[in-house]
């Protein structure tokens, strides 16, 4: 009978539904038409377009009212009940506010009104990497050359300052105006111990510390190796279309990159020349200590053997640059 038939249905379907998060911001928010920063410099936002969202915030374009600069601004509910996720953001503010570099979302400021915390920071209005890549297929290599020397450029002043990116991929490097690169969200991002912290803690107790730390704080000096790694991710994907290790699961991914499975795809449209495959392969070496700095990166061939874009024009989002 018909009745009976429809309750499995309907149980079925609830199942299905995936919990809301509580500490996300809901798709269909939109913030006021404009928004008044608190204090006595207060600029006033009059709130455009939405940019995209994350996994926790929303971006929209805001134009300052006494400057007619548009920003980007990335909002976060102000009352999170994650405590975790909290201090994460609060990381994330402290670390990005400090990073003042041409290749870098410029961070202007962060304030809370009512629920929510808008984070004002540059625009950058040609949208990421991923974006460009996937249109594009696969970039040239004066475009590759231009776009690697400007992130190791970005990723080498955080270095100097300590900081760990942690999360550098396509989708958080960003294209200004100029198509300039522009690294973001610092969401994961870490303070290194310096070697001071590091020697105090040791001092400690000698008699009583773990091999494991010892090892573990051994290899700290090298942490910011991890995001050489994914600058070799990077370029692989910017030459080839897709990531090295790309595979159906998580699972594939991991068992590929623990033995360095990946190729390079012979394609006569595509020609990948031995400098770039061998500075994806210092980029990507298992051994994080012989894994080249940024100030070693930038001096490999692939950089002398051929052109470097120096200006590219924002056609270049869409089809391969007429030089070409
Ligand atoms: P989350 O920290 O929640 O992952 P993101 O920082 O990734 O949020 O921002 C969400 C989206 O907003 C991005 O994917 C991008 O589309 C857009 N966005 C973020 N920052 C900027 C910016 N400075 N300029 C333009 N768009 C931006």
């Amino acid at each position: 009978p018909p009745k009976a038939m429809k309750k499995p249905k309907l149980e079925a379907k609830k199942s299905d539904e995936k919990p809301t998060n509580p500490d996300r911001i809901d798709d269909k928010w939109r913030p006021p038409t404009t928004i008044t920063e608190p204090g006595s410099a207060a600029e006033t936002y009059s709130m455009g377009r939405k940019l995209g969202k994350g996994g926790f915030a929303v971006c929209f374009e805001g134009r300052a009212k006494k400057t007619s600069e548009v920003f980007a601004l990335k909002v976060v509910k102000a009352k999170v009940e994650q405590k975790k996720m909290m201090e994460k953001f609060r990381t994330e503010l402290q670390i990005h506010a400090k990073m003042h570099h041409p290749n870098i979302v410029e961070f202007l400021r962060a304030f809370t009104i009512e629920d929510h915390t808008y984070v004002v920071l540059e625009l950058c209005p040609n949208g990421s990497l991923t974006e460009m890549v996937k249109t594009r297929s696969c970039l040239s290599l004066p475009e590759v050359r231009r776009f690697m020397v400007q992130i190791c450029g970005g990723v080498k002043y955080m270095h100097k300052r300590s900081v760990i990116h942690r999360d550098l991929k396509m989708g958080n490097i960003f294209l200004d105006s100029r198509m300039n690169i522009k690294i973001g969200d610092f969401g994961l991002a870490a303070v290194m111990a310096d070697e001071q912290d590091r020697r105090t803690t040791l001092c400690g107790t000698p008699n009583y510390i773990a091999p494991e730390i010892l090892s573990k704080s051994g290899n700290r000096g090298h942490d910011n190796k991890v995001d050489t790694w994914a600058v070799g991710v990077i370029c692989y994907a910017m030459l080839m279309g897709t990531p090295p290790f790309q595979s159906k699961t998580q699972q594939e991914i991991y068992t590929k990159l623990r033995s360095l499975e990946y190729e390079w795809k012979i394609d006569s449209k595509n020609y990948i020349p031995p400098q770039a495959k061998d500075f994806v392969a210092a980029c990507l070496n298992l051994n994080s200590a012989e894994r080249p700095d940024m100030d070693q990166l930038v001096e490999y061939d692939f950089f002398k053997m051929g052109a470097i874009a120096d200006e590219l024009d924002i056609l270049c989002l869409r089809s391969s640059p007429n030089w070409l």
